[in-house]
């Protein structure tokens, strides 16, 4: 094909068929959390989902597993709000490992049953009769008034292309498309988290005791396909089947739609030959592929240019910014793209380093007998610079490598996500821009609302 071969799209015009205060890209929990926020202040919400059902990455990538609301001393609760309400609803149907036992939580994380908690999004969202759904439906582009500033999406879905208008938007495509689209510039890490497929089995447990990496080392020369890298499992509750989050696909650019589709095959790839290598190793296990993801887990893609971009160094050294939304306590957590490394930095103040399973080093980050029991989240990292009625949600927050590691999990962009509702709405309400929204009222009202960021 010839690079410079173009095709002249002729002007067309698409109807307006609904409008909103404001209207969400992306429904992981992240998503459907800052909606829930907005309607419960009484705007009037879109959310635009692609997938069948909510929950993004937790539900469709199969990840069930939320960390601890607790801070590392287990003595103070630093996650409330949505998050919270979600873990009792999944309390209430068993679905939900152990939460409230802080050193149970701390220990394990949270498992969550990922189909429990699609139904439970559904429900949550239904209750709330401002907010209009559109699943099965894509995000295709953005149209702006002259000074820049958004004024309705296009979108497409089984009934063709048709517009919606909002007086405010929130972005939680993980990937941040509407706030490129809009025209603010995304920058991109020289070494992302690399995607993983994750996958559910069962008969896990009639496979017996083995160490996955030495015997993936040993069959790789027949089975060249075997994950290397990290690998971790979790039981799920409520059911007999086990998740796997063991597959990696290296120097993966997730913003790029070829890479992505090697990255679907080539994960699948690492999950046919481990069930291959089993079936060899192991003939009389019971051992079965239950589930493939619908999509390839993202960890990293581009991260949007903000306010304030959150540091490592300031998040690590427990800043209580004026505008902190969140708390978190999860460790800093980088997996490598090019290697199969892994390094941590706990909150207790140890550094851990991997290769390929194996500890390499171990020091300590923060002084002996000192540890930071739990890290904030600001608000200004997910404001776009220059933005008027766009805020980002999601994993597309602007952080540095470390401050990324650690803040890039669920619990954490779940409070992002009610932030950013919150947030959303001021500006609607107040008809003001989202970088002049009162930090000090968000931080309220996210309070009231049940969050219990300190
Ligand atoms: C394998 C793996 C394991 C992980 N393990 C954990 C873990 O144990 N615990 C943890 O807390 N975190 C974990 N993480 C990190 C965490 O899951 C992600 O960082 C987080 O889910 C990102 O949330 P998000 O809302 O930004 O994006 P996503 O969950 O990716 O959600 C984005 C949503 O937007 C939708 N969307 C995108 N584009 C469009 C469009 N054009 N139109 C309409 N909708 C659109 C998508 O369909 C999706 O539902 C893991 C990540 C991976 C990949």
């Amino acid at each position: 094909m010839n690079g410079n071969d173009t095709i002249e799209i002729p002007a067309r015009k698409v109807k307006v068929t609904d409008s909103a205060d404001i209207c969400i890209v992306g429904g992981s929990c992240t998503g459907v959390f800052a909606a829930v926020r907005a309607a419960r202040l009484g705007a009037k919400v879109i959310l635009v989902e692609e997938q069948n059902r909510f929950g993004g990455v937790a539900t469709c990538g199969l990840v069930g597993m939320w960390h601890s609301v607790y801070d590392i001393t287990g003595e103070k609760q630093v996650i409330g709000g949505l998050t919270f309400e979600m873990l009792e609803r999944l309390e209430k149907r068993g679905a939900v490992s152990e939460f409230r036992d802080p050193a149970e939580s701390r220990r394990w994380g949270i498992r969550l049953n990922s189909e429990e908690l699609t139904l439970e999004l559904d429900a949550m969202v239904l209750e709330q009769k401002n907010i209009r759904v559109y699943l099965q439906t894509r995000y295709s582009e953005t149209v702006r008034k002259p000074d820049g500033t958004v004024e309705a999406l296009v979108l497409e879905n089984k009934s063709g292309r048709f517009g919606v208008r909002a007086d405010a938007f929130i972005d939680a495509s993980g990937d941040a498309v509407l706030c490129r689209d809009a025209g603010f510039p995304l920058h991109f890490p020289a070494h992302p988290q690399p995607p993983t497929a994750c996958a559910r089995f069962s008969g896990w447990d009639t496979l017996g005791k083995f160490n996955l990496k030495e015997i993936c080392d040993q069959h790789r020369d027949e089975f060249p396909d075997l994950p290397c890298g990290y690998a971790w499992s979790m039981d799920i509750p409520g059911s007999t089947l086990m998740m796997f989050a063991g597959t990696r696909v290296m120097h993966c650019d997730c913003s790029d739609a070829d890479e992505i589709t090697r990255g679907e095959f080539e994960s699948r790839k690492q999950i046919r030959a481990l069930m291959d290598l089993f079936r060899k190793i192991r003939p009389d296990s019971k051992l079965a592929l239950e589930t493939l993801p619908s999509v390839l887990g993202i960890r990293e893609g581009g991260h949007i240019r903000s306010l304030a971009p959150l540091r490592g160094e300031e998040m690590l050294a427990g800043t209580d910014f004026p505008d902190t939304i969140g708390c978190g306590t999860y460790p800093v957590d980088i997996h490598g793209n090019e290697d199969e490394s892994i390094s941590f930095m706990y909150l207790t103040g140890q550094k851990l380093v991997y290769k390929a399973s194996r500890l390499v080093s171990e020091e300590r980050w923060l002084p002996e007998g000192k540890i930071l029991p739990f890290y904030r989240i600001p608000l200004r990292c997910l404001i776009p610079e220059g933005t008027r009625n766009v805020i980002s949600a999601g994993r597309m927050l602007d952080a540095d490598p470390v401050a990324f590691g650690a803040v890039r999990v669920m619990v954490n962009l779940n409070q992002c996500g009610e932030a950013a509702g919150v947030a959303a709405w001021q500006a609607v309400h107040h008809r003001c821009g989202i970088a002049e929204t009162d930090f000090r009222e968000t931080r309220r009202l996210l309070t009231a609302g049940g969050s219990c960021f300190a």
